[in-house]
């Protein structure tokens, strides 16, 4: 008898909603959408693709980390984590519910759609992101980069409180 357990996709797909962002603990990489894909062979051989939500994050190579570990942990036989780049992650990736729950993070969540990034590029000087706290937007940018290179830092003059702003790219 062979000690192989073999995973189907939906219970990799388990195991890797049990793998959160280590910059926002409260969201999987699931809901975030940085685990594309997952594939399952014939022979029981597993590929997790993910794609990193911004290049450069050095958050990545913690969650490529992660997802190693936990499919380890899981005992998955044969697996493989990829890296792909051939597709930009945008935050259009992000379920509703992801959003919701990074707002109550206390971290602005991303508002615009890839479509508008150029349009915000030449915007994000004066870019008003609202109070993850009040909705205020009376709100100040504090500094480009927060607590990560993925993340700025906004003050809100309203409930006077600092908050995190989720970048889009
Ligand atoms: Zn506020």
């Amino acid at each position: 008898m062979s000690t192989i357990q073999l995973h189907t996709e939906e219970q990799i797909w388990d195991f890797l909603k049990e793998v959160t962002d280590p910059e926002i603990p409260v969201l999987n990489i699931v809901e975030m959408g940085i685990a594309r894909k997952v594939e399952v062979n014939e022979e029981g051989h597993v590929l997790v693709k993910i794609t990193p939500t911004y290049s450069g994050c050095p958050a990545m190579n913690a969650i490529e980390k992660l997802v190693n570990e936990k499919l380890e942990e899981r005992a998955v036989q044969n697996f493989k984590v990829k890296l792909d780049f051939a597709e930009t992650w945008t935050t259009d990736w992000m379920t509703e519910e992801a959003k919701v729950k990074l707002k109550d993070y206390g971290i602005a969540p991303p508002e615009k759609t890839s479509e508008d990034d150029d349009f915000l590029k030449t915007l994000s000087s004066t870019k008003v992101v609202p109070c993850p706290f009040c909705d205020s937007f009376e709100t100040e940018l504090v500094s480009q980069f927060g607590s990560t290179a993925c993340k700025s830092q906004y003050f809100c003059n309203d409930c006077e409180q600092p908050f995190e702003h989720f970048k889009c790219i």
